[in-house]
């Protein structure tokens, strides 16, 4: 997507650790219009889906994902990333490794919010080594649910996350894919 790729090349700073920030519209300030636009993107790729449920991780996965279910009138389920005492009753559980933050969380979905009649689209903000990703499949799996397809805001396709996740047959279709970034050279896109 075009607008999101000029919008990366923007603003989007380059961290240490292949990390790219993009704090000033996606992931701490975030662009509602914009990121409503990419939203309808989702929208025009997984119409015909029969989607009936988005599922995401917090934190920042949950704008996205409201902004994009807008456009499917689905219900957002998060997963939480550790027990607290608001959720009560069963639940499905992953471990999952963070990338940004070099420690295993336990994610967690009540067994009220998921169930073998949904057809969920996962959306999360970056895939990179697919982690999140295949936790968020592994507790649709675990519900009986169908996955229809992940959407992904930026692939940071140079890691192993995409290959691993589309063959494992699941359907990902990211906004951009970032094939190389380098702080002196920039951002190459696929
Ligand atoms: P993965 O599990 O695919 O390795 O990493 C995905 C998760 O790590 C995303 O949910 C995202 O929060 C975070 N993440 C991975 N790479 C980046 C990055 O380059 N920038 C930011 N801001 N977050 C990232």
């Amino acid at each position: 997507m075009k607008l999101l790729e000029e919008r990366i090349v923007k603003d989007g700073l380059l961290g240490t650790g292949n990390v790219l920030k993009v704090d000033s519209f996606l992931n701490h300030q975030i662009d509602v219009a914009f990121v409503s636009q990419l939203g309808q993107e989702f929208k025009r790729l997984f119409h015909d889906c029969d989607v009936n449920k988005i599922l995401t991780i917090e934190a920042s996965g949950i704008g996205i994902a409201c902004l994009a279910a807008q456009y499917f009138s689905v219900p957002v389920v998060f997963a939480k990333k550790s027990k607290t005492r608001n959720i009560s009753g069963d639940v499905y559980t992953a471990t999952v490794e963070s990338y940004t933050h070099g420690i295993i969380n336990t994610i967690l979905v009540s067994k009220r919010f998921i169930g073998p009649e949904d057809r969920i689209l996962i959306i999360d903000d970056f895939l990179a080594n697919g982690a999140a990703l295949e936790g968020l499949i592994q507790l649709v799996r675990d519900a009986g649910a169908t996955v229809v397809g992940a959407g992904i805001v930026i692939e940071k396709a140079f890691q192993a996350g995409g290959d691993r996740i589309r063959s494992m047959g699941v359907r990902v279709e990211s906004l951009a894919r970032i094939k190389s970034m380098d702080p002196e050279t920039g951002i190459e896109f696929i």
